[in-house]
């Protein structure tokens, strides 16, 4: 492992039972609040965004706006939020998307992607990779492209790669740790 991999694991949290039991929750505010390892984070996947040549970064609600923004700012390219549905106060995309019980629905606004653009989605946790597809097909119905999917944690047990991968059609997808 490198260092930089064992400095962000070192410092997320594993909550057992939460949200509810069963799940052990990613908790990454341990990281956040370290100034070094929110640096190397936010410089690694920066790097992410230079490499596959991202004009813009879109995060996913709540976590996705924390880590994405900076990346953003230090990578030179605009941000765009994906946000649950009934959230974004202008024209918008809606995708639904099938969750483990039930669906979930998420929103872009259209008009702050364009044709042009290339887009790395970033997020902390690749999960079932429900989010991160939706995402993907949102920001091509945009009429953009996806430069990649960034996230700081796989779940590799949940299979979340094999969900994204087709949606991301050869675009990378990378996971700075995956567990
Ligand atoms: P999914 O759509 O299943 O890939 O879930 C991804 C979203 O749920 C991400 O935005 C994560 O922030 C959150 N998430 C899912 N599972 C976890 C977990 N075990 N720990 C922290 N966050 C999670």
């Amino acid at each position: 492992m490198t260092d930089i991999s064992e400095l962000l694991l070192s410092k997320i949290r594993d909550v057992a039972d939460y949200p509810e039991p069963g799940v052990m929750f990613k908790d990454i505010t341990p990281l956040l609040a370290d100034p070094a390892a929110f640096t190397a984070l936010t410089d690694a996947l920066a790097e992410v965004a230079d490499r596959t040549g991202a004009t813009k970064v879109v995060g996913l609600e709540a976590r996705g706006f924390i880590l994405g923004a900076p990346v953003a700012v230090r990578a030179g390219v605009g941000f765009v939020p994906v946000r649950k549905a009934g959230k974004l106060p202008g024209a918008t995309l809606s995708q639904a998307y099938d969750l483990e019980y039930g669906s979930a629905e998420i929103e872009i606004h259209a008009e702050d992607l364009s044709g042009s653009d290339r887009v790395l989605v970033v997020d902390d946790v690749l999960a079932t990779g429900g989010t991160a597809e939706a995402s993907i097909q949102l920001i091509r119905r945009a009429g953009a492209q996806v430069s990649g999917l960034a996230v700081l944690m796989e779940l590799g047990f949940l299979s979340g790669r094999a969900r994204v991968e087709p949606a991301l059609a050869g675009a990378p997808l990378t996971s700075l740790l995956t567990v």
